[in-house]
């Protein structure tokens, strides 16, 4: 919480005079809008306007604790945490604008081997990005903090960069940062409506109207009303977040006296609690599991005006970790609370921000619903500057992107995540557990069923899917899948079903493809001019790539084409608003060419291995089962219309069987009582993610992001330079003329117990040459599979590298560039 009162410091007339036009305008006036004012002004944006209902830092702003933390186990996330440390070091001096920035280190608690293993691996993502955070051992921590009970300590994380920073300050910098290149600010402005007119948006205000070019919406816990201006729904809850700042305490006073510095910030991540040292007394920031959310039912509506207001003191729901805090730090049981801030922090169903364009609405951007954002607002700024001036960010940004949650996502959705995640700030994400909250948003027809037959369900693109059959006497427990190791009840049942797959058949129940239908004349030779490659012959399936224009990746979709101008196109399950929009976008604006979303309505099981066809043979009508890979027919199954597609993500002989969601039931019966003489079993998402590994093939958004270009990523066969021109064409042209600095490998990795995890360190001797995109076990090479990038020089097949896997680094080598299993794809073809 800030120091100085939050006043403003731009001239009184700054604040009454609202101009009739600006190119952005920027609505909300907390520590991230501001943070976006100052970075479009630094790119030379300087016609850019920040309307603020009340004053600047009303909203979470003014009372946040102002912790800067640069540990994240999402690397996009750190990226802007890193960004926001290392712009406010400088920002006093750029500005001209004094204020209290501490840098006072932070230690993360241990208080077992799971969490020193994700502390290693953070260690080793912020050791990439250029960090120096450093493991601790328990004998340590004294020497860092003397006033710490280590006795039931695992270890820790020493974090050199963590600190505090005045949230009121830093706002002000900014603010100052921007109106001195001619950006302006205007207070006491609240923006009541907005509407499109002549391709502008004009706002409505207390003020008068204002006409603009681009919106942004930084308006924090009040963002889903600004949405909703836009017709845009938020997927949001404002969480009550307290903190309690405790009398001085002469020990402290006399320690930090004799040493001339701040204690660091201490987290007891697995206790869920942060305490710093205020003054010469303590803040104490708990995360409690039995959270509160505000402004969710009608009986507790969000006032119209909470300017520098709190909820009231609820001290009884963090007993528990006060506690906890005293028996960890017992000099605070001496302390009495001074006070208690409890105030609305907003809550993005994964607790991570908003950032990108506005789903649905042009010329629109967000930039808000920050669980974290005086540490986040630097780097905030920078990724929402660069989406509305360059339409692309510099990194990968896919984990803040709005289009991450369609309509599904919906305000009883947003309020179990938010809830489950705020009751969770700090918990491990095990790469075998699926959180249970939020559940059952788009189920298929065949959900029931899936269960019956033992489906432990994850949740993709809001999509149930199984991800691996157990067994009658399994352990399903929530407890069992808390581990890094790959080995677990799941372990045998994945082998198994990918062995089903490798020598007889399985069947995957694959609803939310997304699924877009593309019709009208021109429609060909439209898609042709959008994608990097080639486009299939009606009758066949193939993958297109959109690059943008740095010839960076932006997504990949499969291209069903039925006739010349007229096809699907399928993607990810969690692509489905993104590609949407990116088509929607670039579709031409006379209507000649029709997108229609199908993913609702069409389900796809997924049938592969070696006795698919004899699995199909008698049930489909009138099909030709010889056709070859990548075709695609219409056949009846059940008395059924279904499309049957041969390609296959399990590297097997397969079809795709794509009917109506209503048909399903049928087809499945169909394809299991004809199934049973061969041998035909269910597989799930991890099966199906272990045996694509073993064919190189990429997952969008893991292995595919707009970190990487075509030519990085390893698909230049899907490039065609010598067709006419397409986004990124100039720039991939370039590269290939300079060859690529990076190159996509596979790698075999003497792995131990884990398999690399994304984004682990890639080294060649003592030099950090890459990092892996995805890693697993293949079943059928029963061998641990690594994807990655890495530097050119150390890309050749046969050279010995490491991966640093939980901070061990293990032996890896680099595979020719093919398949690992069945490289000429005959089992595909067969
Ligand atoms: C108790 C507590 C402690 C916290 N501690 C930390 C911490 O240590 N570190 C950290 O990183 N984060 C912390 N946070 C979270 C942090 O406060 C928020 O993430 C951050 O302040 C969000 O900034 P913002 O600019 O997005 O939103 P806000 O600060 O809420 O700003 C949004 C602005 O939009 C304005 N606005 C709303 N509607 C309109 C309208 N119609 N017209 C014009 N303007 C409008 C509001 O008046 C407000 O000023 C804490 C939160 C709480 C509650």
């Amino acid at each position: 919480m800030s120091d100085s009162p939050a006043t403003d410091q731009g001239s009184t007339d700054q604040s009454s005079k609202l101009p009739s036009t600006a190119r952005v305008v920027i609505i909300g006036g907390g520590a991230v809008g501001a943070s976006c004012l100052y970075h479009l002004a630094l790119r030379g944006w300087r016609d850019c306007v920040l309307l603020e209902k009340d004053e600047l830092t009303s909203g979470s702003t003014w009372h946040a604790a102002g912790n800067v933390p640069t540990f994240s186990a999402s690397w996009s996330v750190m990226n802007m945490q890193r960004y926001s440390t290392e712009l406010y070091r400088g920002l006093a001096e750029a500005v001209d604008y004094p204020m209290n920035y501490h840098v006072t280190g932070s230690i993360r608690l241990a208080h077992s081997a799971e969490r020193m293993m994700e502390f290693e691996r953070v260690v080793g993502m912020g050791r990439y990005q250029g960090l120096d955070v450093e493991m601790c051992q328990v004998e340590d921590l004294k020497a860092r903090y003397p006033f710490l009970e280590t006795h039931d300590l695992a270890g820790a994380l020493y974090d050199p960069y963590d600190g505090d920073i005045d949230p009121a300050q830093l706002t002000q910098a900014l603010a100052k940062g921007a109106r001195d290149q001619g950006a302006r600010i205007v207070r006491f402005c609240p923006v009541t409506g907005a509407r499109r007119d002549g391709g502008e948006w004009v706002l409505e205000t207390k003020l008068g109207e204002i006409r603009c070019e681009t919106v942004v919406n930084a308006a924090g816990y009040r963002a889903r009303e600004i949405g909703a201006m836009f017709g845009r729904s938020v997927p949001m809850v404002a969480m009550s977040h307290q903190y309690l700042l405790t009398e001085q305490v002469p020990e402290l006073e006399a320690w930090t006296a004799e040493h001339g510095r701040k204690l660091p910030l201490l987290r007891d991540v697995d206790s869920s609690y942060y305490l710093r040292q205020e003054k010469a007394g303590f803040n104490l920031g708990p995360y409690e599991r039995n959270c509160r959310a505000h402004w969710v039912t009608p009986d507790d509506p969000m006032p119209d005006d909470f300017s520098f207001q709190l909820y009231p003191d609820d001290l009884d729901r963090l007993e528990w970790y006060i506690e906890d805090a005293m028996a960890r730090v017992p000099l605070l049981g001496d302390a009495g609370v001074s006070r208690v801030i409890n105030g609305p922090i907003p809550y993005a169903p994964d607790g991570n921000p908003l950032i990108g364009p506005m789903p649905g609405v042009p010329n629109a951007f967000e930039a808000c619903v920050f669980t974290f954002g005086i540490a986040q607002a630097g780097g905030a700024g920078k990724v929402l500057a660069e989406w509305v001036v360059d339409g692309s960010t510099e990194w990968d940004m896919w984990s803040c992107d709005p289009r991450r949650y369609g309509a599904w996502a919906d305000q009883d959705y947003a309020l179990a995540k938010a809830k489950e995640v705020y009751g969770h700030e700090y918990a491990m994400h095990f790469p075998f557990h699926a959180w249970p909250a939020g559940r059952d948003k788009r189920v298929s027809s065949l959900h029931e069923r899936m269960l019956e037959r033992g489906a432990q369900m994850g949740a993709y693109g809001g999509w149930e899917r199984a991800n691996w059959f157990a067994h009658p006497g399994d352990d399903t427990s929530e407890e069992s899948t808390q581990t890094w190791l790959r080995a677990g009840p799941w372990e045998p049942r994945i082998r198994e079903e990918c062995l089903r797959v490798r020598d007889a058949a399985g069947v995957l129940d694959l609803p939310g493809f997304a699924r877009f239908e593309v019709s009208g004349a021109g429609a060909g030779a439209w898609l042709r001019a959008q994608v990097t490659g080639p486009i299939a012959r009606p009758g066949r399936i193939g993958l297109v790539y959109f690059a943008d224009a740095r010839g960076r990746v932006v997504t990949e979709m499969s291209v069903v084409r039925f006739e010349p101008d007229r096809f699907w196109l399928i993607t990810a399950a969690s692509a489905e608003l993104h590609d949407h929009e990116l088509l929607r976008a670039r579709l031409p604006d006379d209507g000649s060419i029709a997108l229609e979303n199908h993913t609702d309505a069409i389900g796809t099981l997924i049938l592969a291995g070696p006795r698919s066809r004899e699995v199909l043979a008698p049930l489909v009508n009138g099909a030709d089962l010889q056709a070859g890979w990548l075709t695609h027919q219409e056949a009846q199954i059940a008395g059924h219309g279904v499309r049957l597609v041969r390609v296959s993500f399990t590297g097997e002989l397969g079809w795709e069987v794509h009917a109506p969601q209503g048909a399903m039931p049928e087809i499945d019966d169909a394809l299991r009582s004809a199934g049973a003489a061969h041998g035909l079993g269910p597989f799930g998402m991890f099966a199906l993610d272990a045996l694509r590994l073993e064919k190189g093939y990429r997952t969008w958004k893991g292995d595919l992001s707009t970190d990487y270009t075509m030519l990085e990523a390893g698909l230049e066969r899907f490039v065609r330079f010598d067709k006419d021109d397409f986004p990124g064409r100039e720039a991939l042209l370039r590269e290939r003329e300079n060859g690529p600095a990076k190159r996509f490998a596979t790698m075999i990795v003497d792995a131990g117990e884990c398999d690399a995890p994304y984004m682990s360190t890639v080294w060649h001797g003592e030099e950090k040459v890459g990092e892996i995109t995805s890693g697993g076990w293949g079943y059928r090479v029963e061998r641990s599979i690594a994807l990655g990038i890495v530097r050119t020089d150390v890309a050749e097949p046969g050279t010995a590298l490491d991966v640093e896997i939980y901070g061990d680094r293990r032996p890896a080598v680099v595979q020719p560039d093919a398949a690992l299993w069945d490289a000429e794809n005959a089992r595909l073809r067969a």
